[in-house]
This record gives C-alpha cells, structure tokens and sequence, in this order.
C-alpha cells in the first residue's frame, strides 16, 4: 500500500486543500508553500490548521509533501539570491511547526558557474543555518534532472549535500521519476539495480516520498519535461512496478503531470487499482 495524491493549490488554506484532495480521492498532496515563483506566503490561520489536522487524521491521510517555491536557489551565486532562500526556508520550516510531522521538499539548487562542490558546500551552509534540533518537519532533497548547473542529478551529489548537513535526521529524499530518469538512471529496464545503487549511495531510509511523473524524454536527456502518466517513455508498466515496489510500500506518491483536476482523479484512480 502506497499513498496517493497530486499537487493541489494552497489558495484557499489547509482545510480546503484537504477536501479538495479527497474530491479527487486522495490521500496525501503536494503544495506551495507560497507563490512558486517565491514572494510573500499567507498567513496561517490555527482555526483552518485545527480542522485540517482533524480531517486528514480521520481519514488517515498519509504525510504531506509541501514543496518550495522554484525561486529558492541555496547554491546561487548571488550572494543575495543566497539570503533570500535562506529566509524563505526559515519561514517555511517555522509555517510547517503547525503542521508537525510531515516533509518539505525543495530542490537542492542550481550552482550557476561555480561548480558542483561548490554549490553543495553551499547548500550544506544553508541547512545547517536553518535546520533546528526541535523542528517536527523531515527537509526532503529531491532528485534533479541534472538540467543546467543543477546540483542533485546523481545520488552521489544528494549524498554530498546530507554529508555536510550536522542534523542528518532531519533529511530526507523525495525520488522525482522524471528527474531520475532524466539524469541517467534506467527505471524502466532496472528499477531493481536503480533502487539498489540508491540505497548504496544514499541508503533507502532516507527515501521519504516520491514524484511519480512521466517523461516527455528519454532517458539520459537532462530536460525535465513531466508527461502524464503513461504517455511519456517512461511508460505505465515502469510505473506499475514502482507503485508496486516493495522498497516503496507505505510512502506517499506525488503527482506532477500535467493534468486538470478530471487528469488527476483519472491517474489517482488508475495508480489505486495498481496498489498491492
Ligand atoms: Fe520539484
Ligand atoms: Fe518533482
Ligand atoms: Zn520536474
């Protein structure tokens, strides 16, 4: 059994997010945590948070996956662009608190000419200047594409990041099938081998959740183009078998296809009759 859900919109808060996920049933969903393209996140209202929490515990909703704003660059080489993420972060952790237990996704950062180890060292620096013992949120890192100057397109890079980070339990990796695909690694042909050489390199436990996307691409492309379900060269049967995987039982599965809400509900129902 896998959890399911897609990206859903935050603009109406917590408790309208819920229902909007069980309409199209359901039972965990990515958002914003603000405007993707960054700017200032709304205020949080403990009334809205105290019927979302009651709902999504009476429906035994698995964790949540809010994901960062894209604008969020750790790695950049703008000092500025540095500072302005790591202030987003920081705000995002502390909005999370209200809702404790659940995983914040962001994407490692792209290094913009200053090479790779450079852009981790930076990235580390900016965890380690976030991240707090007493937090109740799982930071999740997620696989890249390896497009442009991006950092976290293989696994040994994700492992360099969590390395340099001193609150490793707080860290985690959501697995984009896109991305992975993308960058390089054949889970149509050997998911076995792909999950395995992850494991390896950054250990199994730290996979918290996955995007299950298709891709436009081939493998190798390094283009991060998503495709919905089965309509891409990833394939369903591929995605049958992660959906399937042992190694991936109980985890939430995140859609990113391009889809309305009517595509959404279609894939959610198609992923359920694969869950085992
Ligand atoms: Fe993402
Ligand atoms: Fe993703
Ligand atoms: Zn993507």
């Amino acid at each position: 059994m896998i959890y399911i859900g897609s990206h859903i919109s935050s603009s109406g808060g917590y408790e309208a997010m819920c229902k909007n996920a069980q309409s199209l049933d359901a039972d965990t969903f990515a958002f914003f945590t603000r405007n993707p393209r960054g700017g200032a996140a709304k205020d949080i209202s403990e009334e809205d948070v105290k019927r979302f929490l009651e709902r999504t515990a009476k429906l035994q909703f698995g964790p949540i996956v809010a994901h960062a704003p894209y604008t969020m660059n750790l790695c950049s080489s703008k000092p500025e662009t540095r500072e302005f993420g790591i202030k987003m972060l920081a705000d995002d952790l502390a909005r999370m608190e209200y809702t404790p237990g659940n995983y914040y996704n962001f994407h490692p950062g792209s290094h913009t000419g200053q090479g790779t180890e450079k852009g981790i060292a930076l990235i580390t620096d900016a965890l380690n200047r976030t991240l707090t013992a007493d937090m109740h949120t799982t930071v999740l890192l997620e696989t890249m594409a390896g497009k442009g100057s991006e950092v976290g397109g293989t696994f040994e890079e994700l492992r360099a990041v969590i390395d340099g980070v001193i609150l490793k339990e707080k860290i985690g990796v959501c697995f984009d099938t896109c991305h992975t695909w993308d960058s390089g690694y054949d889970i149509v042909g050997d998911p076995d081998s792909v999950l395995q050489k992850f494991d390896d390199i950054v250990g199994i436990d730290r996979l918290c959740a996955i995007h299950i996307n298709d891709s436009k691409n081939s493998i190798g492309s390094h283009k991060d183009r998503h495709e919905r379900i089965g309509f891409g060269m990833i394939g369903e049967e591929a995605m049958k078998r992660l959906v399937q995987h042992p190694l991936l039982q109980g985890k939430p599965f995140i859609l990113e296809t391009p889809n309305d809400d009517a595509g959404y509900r279609r894939e959610i129902s198609l992923i359920r009759s694969w869950m085992i």
